[in-house]
C-alpha cells in the first residue's frame, strides 16, 4: 500500500514513511500554537488519566478563548510540543492527537506557502504542473 498522501487543492503530495527518518521537526522548532478542542481536551486527559481540570492546568494555555498546548522552550526561538518525545522524537499522545496535528501538512495555509513547508517536513514533494490533469 502507497504511503504517499495527496489531498484535492493542494500541489503538494505527503510521504508519510518520511516521518521514520526525521526528527519530528513539525513538533518542534518556532513557537506555534497546537490548538484543541474541548472534545480533544476531554480526550486526551482520559488517556493520560487525569481530570480535565489538571490537564487544562498542567498542558494548556489559554489564548482568549481558546486553548492551546504549551511548549517546552529547548534553546532560543527552539520550543518543542510538550506531548514531544526528545527519546523516540515522536507524540507521546499519538493516538488522541488533536485535529490539528492529524490534518498536518494539508492546512489551508499551507496552499499557499508550499515552499516554506518543504522547508520544515522532508516528506512534501510538489506536484508538477499538469501531472494532476493527466
Ligand atoms: S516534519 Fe514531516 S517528515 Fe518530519 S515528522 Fe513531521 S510530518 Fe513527518
Ligand atoms: S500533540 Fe503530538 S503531534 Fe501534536 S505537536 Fe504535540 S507532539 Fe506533535
Amino acid at each position: 500500500m502507497s504511503t504517499i498522501r495527496e489531498k484535492d487543492g493542494f500541489d503538494f503530495t505527503f510521504d508519510e514513511l518520511k516521518c521514520g527518518e526525521c526528527d519530528g521537526l513539525c513538533c518542534i522548532g518556532e513557537s506555534g500554537f497546537i490548538w484543541v478542542n474541548s472534545g480533544e481536551m476531554r480526550e486526551i486527559a482520559k488517556f493520560l488519566q487525569i481530570d480535565l481540570a489538571e490537564f487544562k492546568e498542567e498542558y494548556l494555555k489559554k489564548i482568549n478563548y481558546k486553548y492551546s498546548i504549551k511548549e517546552r522552550r529547548v534553546s532560543q526561538d527552539n520550543y518543542e510540543c510538550l506531548f514531544f518525545d526528545r527519546e523516540i522524537r515522536g507524540c507521546t499522545i499519538y493516538d488522541v492527537r488533536p485535529k490539528q496535528c492529524r490534518t498536518y501538512p494539508f492546512w489551508e495555509y499551507f496552499k499557499n506557502n508550499t515552499d516554506e513547508l518543504m522547508r520544515e517536513c522532508i516528506a512534501i514533494s510538489k506536484i508538477k504542473k499538469g501531472k494532476k490533469d493527466e
